[in-house]
């Protein structure tokens, strides 16, 4: 098992996080944010917006990773830890094991696309030759929340959409 423990700090650096995944559902996409923390530092902050940047890759954890490969000019960082928002999916976790990093922290789970401890458990795998260690449900509260509030309203926007079509067509008629 590479399951660890919440350490000292956990909770601020996925605060950070938190922050960033507000920009994501500021542009209208499904609020998850990542930071990548490297001795006491965040080397790169990613926000999800696939939609907005017309990328299927373009996910909280992929952009953090990037950022902080590029500010380390490395492709790996091996001594990094990467904090997102909500249980990464199964692109993420893969690109985690590339990037090498250490250790992932994660708020929320994710009981349908999550591949860490949910529908999948990528880092568990024999055959992949690194191991990332995890920590699941840090402010987990928060990012549930969070999340739950932008489907709610998500729905609510739908609802009254189909509630004003509905009624265009009503007058269309009479
Ligand atoms: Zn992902």
């Amino acid at each position: 098992m590479t399951e660890q423990q919440l350490e000292i700090g956990d909770e601020y650096w996925m605060g950070l996080a938190l922050e960033l995944a507000a920009r994501a559902e500021a542009l209208g996409e499904v609020p998850v944010g990542a930071v990548v923390v490297l001795d006491g530092k965040v080397i790169g902050e990613g926000w999800n917006q696939p939609i907005s940047g017309c990328d299927p890759t373009a996910h909280a954890e992929i952009m953090a990773l990037r950022a902080a490969a590029q500010h380390q000019r490395n492709y790996r960082l091996p001594e990094a830890e990467l904090f997102v928002t909500i249980e990464p999916c199964t692109m993420c976790a893969g690109a985690i094991v590339h990037s090498r990093v250490k250790r992932v922290v994660f708020a929320a789970s994710e009981p349908k696309a999550g591949a860490v401890v949910s529908s999948a458990q990528v880092f568990e795998r024999e055959d992949l030759n690194h191991r990332v260690d995890y920590t699941a449900g840090v402010c987990a509260q928060q990012a549930t929340d969070q999340i739950q509030a932008f489907f709610k309203r998500r729905r609510q926007e739908a609802k009254a959409a189909r509630k004003a079509r509905q009624e265009m067509e009503l007058n269309k008629k009479s």
